[in-house]
């Protein structure tokens, strides 16, 4: 039986599709060869779709499906499509939104539900270039096809840092994903965290035998007294690639506008940097980067 067709909805911002050299386009030529293999079908916001037309980058391929505008609610029926399949078809696996975090849209009501409600359906929400490369070598991987070997670097763990941050309802389902996936995690140069999660996570450490003199995770300051804006400037320094985020989407945060700026960080290095924010996701991530590490 073959696997059920991956749906994924797609839209850029303008920066990152109104030039030669965007974003977009740099997606497409690392990753068009694995969307065809794939089969993908690309629900594609009316800009966005018009200019992958006109690079020709997936010229014939029947999964690029138009949405309207962004003016005309494209992104508003992405959010919809995460959250309930229509017409007897299945819910998108996810959202690829490249986003330029200064261009005001990005932050429009219909940009934020679409990441709350991919959160809240452990589906991937990928807002940088980095993210959008590495997803689809996600979803090969995990269909049992082999590695790319042109995108070796961008899995060299020995060479980056990785942040953990979980909010208090998810900090058991960290605690659980690093314990799951220890020896993974353990591959990065480092580890960093805001205080209170490094704190649990260094004695998952421990418990499993890691130095008692050394921490496994580097701490910094708690969330809400300023974690999150230090790995944020971490992240702009280009001195950490990864950030998994096991946000809250149910609760009021009091410190919303450092959650956000770790975020925006992240996408202001877009090909630098990429940001998970469920146990779902990074659940799925960790299996298929231990399946590329066997490969
Ligand atoms: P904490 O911070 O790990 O110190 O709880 C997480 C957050 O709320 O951002």
């Amino acid at each position: 039986m073959s696997p059920p067709t991956l749906r994924f909805g797609l839209a850029a911002n303008r920066l990152h599709h109104e030039s030669y050299g965007a974003a977009l386009f740099k997606w497409l030529e690392q990753s068009a060869a694995g969307i065809r293999e794939l089969g993908v079908e690309l629900y594609t916001v009316g800009r966005t779709y018009d200019a992958i037309e006109r690079s020709g980058l997936l010229r014939g391929h029947p999964g690029l499906v138009r949405y309207p505008y962004g003016r005309e609610g494209g992104l508003m029926k992405l959010v919809a499509r995460v959250t309930e399949g229509r017409d007897g078809a299945a819910p998108f696996d996810g959202a690829i939104y490249l986003i330029d975090p200064v261009d005001p849209s990005s932050i429009f009501p219909e940009a934020l539900a679409l990441k709350r409600q991919c959160i809240t359906h452990g589906r991937p929400f990928v807002s940088t270039l980095m993210g959008a490369i590495e997803w689809v070598e996600v979803e090969r991987v995990c269909a049992g096809l082999a590695p790319d070997p042109a995108l070796s670097p961008i899995f060299d763990f020995s060479r980056q840092t990785l942040a953990m941050i979980a909010h208090d309802a998810l900090k058991d389902q960290m605690v659980q994903f690093a314990d799951a996936h220890f020896d993974l995690l353990t591959r990065f140069a480092n580890r960093v965290g805001t205080g209170t999660t490094s704190g649990r996570l260094n004695e998952l450490a421990w418990s499993r035998g890691w130095p008692r003199d050394k921490p496994w995770v580097q701490a910094y300051l708690s969330g809400p007294l300023g974690g999150d804006a230090q790995i944020a400037e971490l992240v702009l320094e280009q001195r950490c690639q990864r950030v998994i985020f096991f946000e809250d989407p149910h609760v009021a945060r009091q410190h919303e506008a450092d959650i956000q700026l770790l975020e925006r960080a992240v996408r202001v290095v877009t090909d630098k940097a990429c940001c998970v924010a469920s146990p779902a996701v990074a659940h799925k991530w960790a299996t298929a980067m231990a399946g590329l590490a066997a490969a």
